[in-house]
């Protein structure tokens, strides 16, 4: 039967929350009035979590199985798992830990049956550490403010999204993803729905420092043009100082007669502007980067297997 609905749920090493996971969705697919189905997609896992799902998606068609050729990060798995996703007229993003409880589909449905096509889920309250909240809420707010798009504060993926918007984003070719973005820059109707995010169920965090600060990158990067901005600033900035550091050399000289000095202050100058030159040539430098990357035109995800309708089965190329 076609479902309704597409629940898309990227697991990566998630050997320990995947019984839990599995247990919470049968018992909230069990209850709804209309078909269903989880698309799990492997991240290149290295414990068994690829088999976990094979066996999930053979013996109940619900689940839909897509298994990538190796790790690609979250926001690929995501999307491989929207590309996969077969519901006609929503997909709901979770995260395979259980942080974003599955049983809010109905709450969010009934918003996309009355017109949104976008209802993102509101943390109130995170239970990460107090350093990582920080970083969390300090990236969130710098981003609103420099971005080009309006992005509601403390959202993250969980979210559900119209069969439209998914085809949108399905469409949307970038390399380096941040998916949040892409779903505001889309517009339409969006809604925000405040949650409590619940501690991961088993297991220990997926992501790391590094890909944390790639994700923030992604976001910078790709929906701001503030590197750009801040490099033609300070350099406007720079010149400005230079004048009138010029304008003073000068009237001392004429007229008061004095000679200027100071060795000290044209060496922290010249370091102070070489670092400034370096980090604008380094922003540059990321921009020609994601431009190399995107060129080349690579595919954004490789699926190794995928599983659906209770069958294994060669993937379709995408
Ligand atoms: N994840 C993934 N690929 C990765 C890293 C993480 O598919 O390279 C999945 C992970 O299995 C989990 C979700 O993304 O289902 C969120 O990851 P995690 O819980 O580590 O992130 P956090 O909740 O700490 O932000
Ligand atoms: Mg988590």
């Amino acid at each position: 039967m076609t479902p309704l609905i597409s629940i898309v749920a990227p697991l990566y090493n998630e050997r320990e929350s995947f019984g839990p996971l599995i247990e919470r969705l049968n018992a909230l697919m069990d209850k709804l009035p209309y078909p269903v189905e989880v698309v799990l997609v492997d991240d290149g896992s290295r414990d068994n979590t690829a088999d976990l799902i094979r066996l999930t998606a053979l013996s109940d068609p619900r689940y839909h199985g897509v298994l990538l050729a190796r790790n690609f990060g979250h926001q690929t798995a995501v999307t491989a798992g929207m590309a996969a996703a077969r519901g006609t007229e929503a997909v709901l993003i979770i995260d395979g830990d259980l942080q974003d409880p599955p049983e809010l589909l109905e709450e969010f449905y009934a918003h996309i049956q009355n017109g949104y096509d976008v209802v993102y889920a509101v943390r109130r309250k995170r239970k990460e550490g107090v350093l990582k909240r920080f970083a969390y809420s300090t990236f969130y707010r710098i981003l609103k403010n420099i971005s080009y798009v309006d992005i509601p504060l403390d959202s993250g993926d969980f979210s559900m999204v119209s069969r439209r918007v998914v085809d949108i984003m399905n469409k949307m070719p970038e390399e380096s993803r941040f998916l949040r973005g892409m779903r505001s820059w889309i517009g339409f109707k969006q809604i925000g729905v405040e949650y409590e995010r619940s501690e991961r169920v088993a297991g220990v965090p997926k992501y790391s420092f590094k890909m944390l600060r790639r994700l923030a990158y992604n976001g910078i990067f790709n929906f701001s043009e503030f590197p750009v901005k801040f490099i033609i600033r300070t350099g406007a900035f720079a010149i400005g100082i230079a004048l009138i550091y010029l304008i003073q050399t000068l009237v001392k000289k004429y007229v008061f007669g004095t000679v200027p000095q100071g060795f000290t202050a044209l060496l922290f100058v010249i370091i102070l502007f070489s670092g400034i030159q370096l980090m604008a040539l380094g922003i540059i430098g990321e921009y020609v980067l994601r431009v190399f990357f995107q060129v080349k035109g690579r595919p954004l995800f490789v699926v190794r297997e995928e599983i659906k309708d209770g069958a294994a089965g060669a993937p379709e190329s995408m």
